[in-house]
């Protein structure tokens, strides 16, 4: 059997320190923000090239706040990709902004910078694009977009841990970057965890105000924020796996160079990486008119793969009120019916990875 994936491995490499991680915190007797959570913070800043960091409970949040960071509310349009996992949409929702879907290059499944220049109107505010599978998106022209315009550029950062886009890493590209580090990220914590990422001071104590009841000082709110602080003990689990994080992108990029030679010639469409982008490999994604068909070989022959993501956000019922015609935004909805994850960590040995190459032969 292959999984699509196995966390528990990625524990057992690193148990020790991480038992030594948990249990520092628990004899320190500090429990909720704190200076583990500080170190975390000023060391994920420094990996991702930004002036600031700020630990939130979860990368839904991340996105929430990072919104209300920049007073984004009902009026307010924000330009969103169609082709991403739903917690996109759902924040923008949660601020009663306008969602504004646009389609992906359809090489890339990023948001296509050219279709986001006809999305724009008077009441743009944000544009948020998502590097999905951790493929950075193309960011100069969506920078320049909104640079033009006064708009704001918020990046889905979930599954790019540690991607470039031209030699740079992502992290500080927009005004916010926003970063998940629930288990099965690219560098995961043992339970939810988020931060956002920014060079701008400002936002970076406003998000930190926010995160914490809108209090700057203890029992003085100076607005009505919430309670989404990144847990000490999992702020020290990140801290820990931050140290690999490196190696264990490279071992993902091995996997997906095996993937990539032995099915070139395979008829599968493989991803397309530009020549600016320096992927992570969140995911490693082909494309098939036979997905299901795919799929259900594969698993007879022991091999795990999942769908990310098999219903489009606005063809979800959560969405039905936006009243999208599910024929209107028809590449989401092609992808959603062709995209297979094939198995991808850090964990995957490279004969694993050939004997998925071969069953896909
Ligand atoms: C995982 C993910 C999120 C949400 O992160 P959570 O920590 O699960 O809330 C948001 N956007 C994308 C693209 C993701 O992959």
């Amino acid at each position: 059997m292959i999984p699509f994936l196995d966390l528990r491995l990625a524990y057992l490499e690193l148990r020790s320190e991480i038992d030594a991680a948990v249990a520092r915190v628990l004899d320190s007797g500090w429990y909720v923000l704190g200076p583990e959570v500080e170190a975390f913070e000023t060391e994920w800043a420094a990996f991702c090239g930004a002036q600031h960091a700020v630990g939130v409970a979860n990368g839904l949040d991340a996105l929430i706040l990072a919104l209300r960071a920049l007073d984004i509310g009902p009026e307010d349009e924000v330009i969103v990709p169609s082709n991403t996992y739903i917690a996109t949409w759902l924040a923008v929702s949660a601020v009663s902004a306008r969602i504004v879907p646009v389609e992906p290059d359809p090489a890339t499944h990023n948001i296509d910078p050219e279709r986001i220049a006809r999305a724009i109107t008077p009441a743009t505010r944000a544009i948020l694009p998502v590097h999905l599978y951790g493929q950075p998106a193309d960011m100069d022209p969506i920078l320049a977009l909104a640079r033009d315009r006064g708009i704001f550029v918020v990046e889905d950062a979930a599954q790019a841990h540690g991607a470039a886009y031209k030699g740079k890493r992502i992290g500080a590209h927009g005004d916010l970057v926003c970063w998940s580090f629930y288990p099965g990220k690219n560098l995961g914590a043992m339970g939810d965890a988020g931060a956002v990422t920014t060079s701008r001071a400002d936002l970076a104590e406003r998000l930190q105000a926010l995160r914490n009841y809108g209090s700057r000082q203890k029992y003085v709110n100076d607005e009505k924020g919430v309670n989404s602080r990144l847990d000490p003990i999992q702020a020290a689990v990140l801290r820990v796996k931050l140290t690999r994080l490196e190696e264990w992108t490279a071992r993902r990029r091995a996997i997906a160079a095996i993937y990539s030679a032995g099915l070139k010639d395979s008829g599968y469409i493989l991803p397309h990486v530009p020549e600016w982008a320096d992927p992570v490999w969140h995911l490693y994604v082909l494309r098939s008119r036979d997905r299901d068909g795919l799929q259900q070989r594969l698993s007879t022959a022991g091999i795990g793969t999942l769908v990310h993501y098999p219903i489009p956000p606005h063809m979800q019922t959560a969405y039905a009120d936006l009243e999208i015609a599910s024929q209107s935004l028809p590449l989401a909805r092609q992808l959603a019916a062709e995209v297979l994850s094939l198995p991808m960590g850090p964990h995957l040995s490279p004969e694993d990875a050939r004997r998925v190459v071969e069953a896909l032969q």
